[in-house]
């Protein structure tokens, strides 16, 4: 079912290892705000009509945003799009931008999910990772969402780093139980090109992540969360019963999606297309584009080889897995063929006509899937 995804690509302070789009140069939001208004209504037809099952403000920092830029926004959406009364509408939110009357005013808004970027409740990790909060901070917005009425939460955790030594680790996961957060998603560090943690190992400052000790913690968080109630239903997202990210669910499923804002992408099922990742520019090319005219954006038509990879990346992720049924020739014959010694090292199971990975392939995952890739 279709999704809306805005990007909101400003953040405080910029995160060592992120290589996401966003500035530290607030001083054009309000202009932002302005030309996400005019791409929300040139792209109107986009989705074609159907009625969005989710909202997902991304970014960046979309906690950035005030209450009345937010309101704005909303209004455009609803104006212009139908949306599902149950609709998942998604914020994500730095943990020293959730005031209580931040909160307070979120939960006026159609926002009905948080994503909290806590990555660790360690001020060591915290303060190498650069992030613009505190460990207190991490714990106490969790407290103050859920003491504001939100239920549906979701926060991210980093493991890897080389200040998260395995008890800060375990920790960090315990926590994240303990407050009865429904959803998590954690991820290893990984060092991006371009951004300060790249600079920080290329000169010899901070040793690269440790891939041992990421896989024992990856490990530790698989059985952890498994013993708490959580299902493991995509290789970075733990979720307890009913509360998986249907917004994110659908990119997987490989369901439509419109993307507005710099670097966002959108998928329509048969082309996708990316806007420029550039603040600047995509102001200056959206308000001198005649509407019609789109070139703050390319546009690319998936060719069958692209449409088997980008199934194959995203199904093989998740617990429902990869269905070669509907995969034409000669990519499932490919893919039937490629599997088998993958079946045969434990790495690839078979599960209700669909291919996923196991526990083991998880730490694998890019390497199997690219020898799968056709040609
Ligand atoms: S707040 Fe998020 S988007 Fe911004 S720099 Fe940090 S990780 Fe990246």
């Amino acid at each position: 079912m279709p999704g809306l995804y805005l990007h909101i690509p400003f953040c405080k302070q910029a995160c060592h290892y992120c290589n996401f789009h966003f500035s530290t140069n607030l001083q054009r939001k309000g202009e932002m705000v302005e030309a996400l208004l005019v791409e929300l209504e040139r792209q109107r037809h986009y989705l074609q009509g159907a009625p969005l099952t989710s909202i997902y403000f991304g970014g960046g920092t979309p906690s950035l945003l005030s209450g009345s830029e937010l309101e704005r926004l909303f209004e455009k959406i609803y104006a212009l799009h139908p949306v599902d009364s149950d609709a998942e509408v998604t914020l994500e939110a730095n943990p020293d931008d959730l005031s209580p009357d931040k909160l307070k005013a979120l939960r006026d808004s159609p926002v009905n999910r948080l994503s909290i970027g806590i990555q660790s409740f360690s001020e060591a990790d915290l303060r190498y990772m650069n992030r613009a909060h505190t460990a207190a901070e991490a714990l106490t917005c969790i407290e103050n969402a859920l003491a504001a009425g939100f239920v549906n939460l979701t926060a991210d955790l980093i493991y890897g780093a080389p200040t998260t030594d395995d008890a800060q680790w375990a920790y960090n996961v315990r926590t994240m139980i303990g407050l009865g957060i429904p959803h998590v998603s954690a991820y290893s560090l990984t060092v991006e090109d371009r951004t300060a943690l790249a600079h920080m190992v290329n000169k010899g400052k901070t040793p690269p992540p440790d891939e041992d000790t990421a896989a024992r913690q990856y490990e530790f968080l698989m059985d952890t969360m498994a013993l708490a109630g959580y299902a493991h239903y995509e290789i970075s997202n733990f979720a307890q019963e009913g509360w998986r990210a249907r917004h994110n669910s659908s990119y997987w499923l490989g369901e439509p999606y419109l993307g507005i804002g710099p670097s966002a992408h959108s998928f329509n099922g048969v082309s996708r297309q990316w806007n420029i990742a550039h603040n600047s520019n995509y102001l200056k090319l959206l308000t001198a584009t005649n509407a019609g005219e789109a070139l703050w954006y390319e546009t690319e038509t998936l060719t069958p080889v692209q449409h088997y990879h980008d199934r194959l990346l995203t199904g093989l992720r998740t617990s429902w897995g990869f269905d070669p049924a509907g995969t034409p020739s000669p990519f499932k014959e490919h893919f039937l063929e490629q599997v088998r010694p993958y079946l045969q090292q434990g790495l690839v199971e078979l599960h209700r006509g669909s291919y996923r990975l196991t526990r083991f392939g998880k730490f694998l995952a890019d390497r199997i899937t690219v020898g799968l890739f056709f040609g």
